[in-house]
């Protein structure tokens, strides 16, 4: 009822990479509730997320004034009091904030060389607040040292893609699904991390379409799908290279495919022949007979679809596991048609924007590499500066070893929360304490602003002005309903604040101006301009025309590298770094739930979803708690060779029984204690799934 609103406003949910569009309904200068609209990717329809976790915007944690680390606080590390995180910090005004800010970053760079600052940008970030944020570190400390959350998520599946297909981003929307007769979803659970977009997922197989669920755990997909395999955890490159075995063995291939739009098929041919699905039982679990089934039924379908998510890509052989992905699709002749593509689940509401805008440390906007001449000085030209770095910078981890190594001795931190999301995560909480300046640009204290030497007050995504890239390629606008609280700023206002205490020359008025400099150097924007989006709220990439509201199926025609042709790029079976033993004899595995998003840093601050899932918890299978003598709810202990933690346990049928599923949003049981850095080599993505993990009761 429009009684109960005074003012009403479109934007986009500011979770996942779904994007639903919102209406936000605002009363007294508050968001009362509020209701999906019409968007290209939701038509209508929100999750729990969407429609109850917005309040968090409104919480009386927030940070409404800039803040200095006070004179007399104890040594850095994680000792904020609950009740009163900002107890170790005094107000400043924005000017000495600043000031304070760009003076102890510009003294690190002059007196050590730019290379000894870094910055973490966000998925969470505008694709405007994104790209000024690369800018500022590029041109104002002349290195590449910037990254983002991207490299935790799915920066090994755009490492294959980038590789083997030209391009990082989806090559059909997931509503393409409406056009396909066959679907996988690997390594996803979508029903809890992209809900609206497992609605669709649903209603095809509600349709009749065959769908293909692969995971280790029985994710809630499974009630919809013809073939479930719960495969073996780390076993990915032996069961996709099974399922393609069986399509050359039996000829169900695509030559006519391959010989017009691929390489390298030969190669892969050959490497395959040592997978026979008989072979690799042992390995998967999966009986040859299944694996024969799905094999046959993904290659004879008329249109097929490919959907991943992080259990492909946070293993360090997620970019293997990706090649894989790519290759079981090319073979079949299922890219560039309708109902057809390959498509990267993407998790935070703007990660495909932000590496889009350049917020990595081997690309500038648009996937150009910063090692080219060319574009450098193409960037250089745009921002009327001289040239910088041509070495690609450090990823987020390596950051982290960076500090530990005193190569790097300063950060500027936007809205990332390392202090809960770096894999064994107290080996970056003591770089964080060691850094010899850290500026935080957050909504609230985080555990990682817990380190700071500067808070600087940001907004919310109702609070702001800017665009958005969701999963599909939608370029869309968030517009905000309220203004920020006290003296918190939209946070592009902030970063050209402080460029300008750091000598930059920037001169930006509105969010419109940054996007418009934007298009200079990102053909991927073209056609799309601020007053189409203010109008039409979201454009696809690429627009062929100003008309065109974007393509939502790209490579119908051949693939952006050489003669068009993407590669087939065989992958041999890695183990997981560790594997369980005597001592850690169990398999953990993290990931997210439903209710809570990320860090929880939002979410647990959120009535209604806190409200729903309180404690940190992990999942295990009923017959694996009655052997450790644990009822459900009871308490366990999980250690590995980084840490331990004490939490809740829930019975769970969906995870296998020698395995421990465990939610990373809970800082008082933070996952990340237990988590192994090794890393992907290609990706740089930690191996998030697959550590070894001794369960106890306590
Ligand atoms: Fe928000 Fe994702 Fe839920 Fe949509 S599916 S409402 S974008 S959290």
């Amino acid at each position: 009822d429009s009684a109960d609103y005074d003012s009403e406003v479109d934007s986009v949910c500011p979770f996942c990479g779904v994007g639903c569009q919102v209406s936000l309904k605002v009363k007294d200068g508050r968001i009362k509730y509020v209701d999906g609209i019409d968007g290209p990717a939701n038509e209508g329809r929100l999750c729990v997320k969407g429609r109850f976790g917005f309040d968090y915007i409104h919480h009386p944690h927030r940070v409404t004034k800039p803040m200095i680390r006070r004179d007399d606080a104890p040594a850095k590390g994680l000792n904020v009091d609950p009740a009163n995180p900002w107890t170790h910090f005094r107000e400043a005004t924005w000017d000495e904030a600043l000031d304070a800010a760009a003076s102890g970053l510009g003294r690190l760079r002059d007196q050590h060389g730019g290379k000894a600052v870094a910055g973490f940008g966000s998925a969470k970030c505008t694709n405007e607040e994104a790209y000024l944020f690369q800018k500022l570190i590029r041109q104002g400390f002349g290195h590449n040292n910037v990254d983002h959350c991207t490299r935790l998520c799915h920066a090994s599946s755009v490492a294959a893609l980038m590789e083997n297909v030209g391009s990082g981003a989806v090559t059909a929307t997931f509503n393409q699904i409406e056009n396909a007769d066959v679907a996988i979803v690997i390594g996803a659970n979508p029903v809890e991390n992209h809900p609206v977009a497992a609605t669709y997922f649903k209603q095809f197989a509600k349709r009749g379409g065959k769908l293909i669920v692969m995971d280790p755990r029985g994710v809630g997909l499974r009630r919809f799908a013809t073939h479930m395999l719960q495969f073996r955890p780390g076993a990915d490159v032996a069961l996709l290279n099974s399922i393609m075995h069986v399509i050359v063995e039996e000829g169900l291939y695509d030559q006519q495919y391959i010989d017009a739009y691929t390489e390298n098929w030969e190669a892969e041919k050959a490497h395959l022949s040592g997978f026979a699905p008989e072979e690799m039982e042992a390995l998967t679990g999966i009986p040859a007979t299944t694996v024969r089934e799905v094999a046959r039924a993904f290659a004879t379908a008329k249109a097929g679809m490919i959907f991943w998510g992080m259990g492909i890509s946070q293993h360090i052989h997620g970019t293997d596991n990706s090649r894989c992905l790519i290759s079981l699709a090319l073979m079949c002749g299922h890219v560039g048609r309708p109902g057809t593509g390959l498509h990267p689940l993407r998790g935070q509401n703007n990660v495909q924007g932000a590496s889009d805008a350049g917020l990595i440390p081997m690309f500038l906007p648009d996937y150009q590499p910063v090692t080219d001449d060319g574009v450098r000085s193409a960037f250089s030209e745009i921002w009327n500066s001289g040239d910088f770095s041509s070495q690609k910078g450090l990823t987020v981890t390596e950051i982290m070893d960076a500090v530990h190594d005193g190569q790097i001795r300063g950060m500027y931190i936007l809205g990332e929360n390392p202090a809960m999301s770096d894999p064994d995560v107290d080996h970056a909480r003591d770089a964080l304490a060691k850094l010899e300046h850290l500026v935080v640009q957050d909504i609230f204290v985080t555990e990682t602003a817990n380190y700071a030497d500067v808070i600087l007050p940001a907004s919310a995504f109702a609070e702001k002005t800017g665009t958005v890239t969701n999963t599909n390629r939608q370029v869309q606008m968030g517009r905000p309903a309220v203004s920020p609280p006290g003296e918190a700023r939209e946070d592009w206002w902030i970063t050209v604040e402080l460029a300008k205490r750091l000598g930059l020359p920037w001169d930006y008025k509105h969010p419109s101006e940054v996007f418009a400099e934007m298009k200079r150097g990102m053909h991927s924007f073209d056609n799309i301009t601020w007053e189409r989006l203010e109008t039409q709220n979201a454009v696809t990439y690429p627009s062929l025309s100003p008309e065109d509201p974007g393509q939502a199926i790209v490579f119908g025609d051949g693939f952006p590298r050489a003669e068009g042709r993407a590669r087939f790029a065989p992958a041999s079976v890695i183990p997981p770094d560790e594997t369980p033993d005597p001592d850690y004899p169990m398999i953990l595995t993290t990931g997210r739930q439903l209710e809570h998003w990320h860090t929880g840093s939002m979410t647990r601050r959120s009535r209604v979803l806190d409200a729903v899932e309180p404690e940190a918890n992990c999942s295990l299978h009923p017959r694996t708690l009655r052997r450790l003598g644990v009822t459900p709810g009871g308490m366990v202990r999980l250690s590995t060779r980084r840490g331990s933690i004490r939490l809740m346990a829930r019975a769970d049928r969906a995870v296998a029984e020698d395995m421990v599923f465990l939610p990373f949003a809970y800082v008082e049981a933070a996952a990340n204690i237990l988590t192994n850095p090794a890393l992907d080599p290609y990706g740089k993505i930690p191996e998030f799934k697959f550590s070894a993990v001794r369960v106890e009761a306590v």
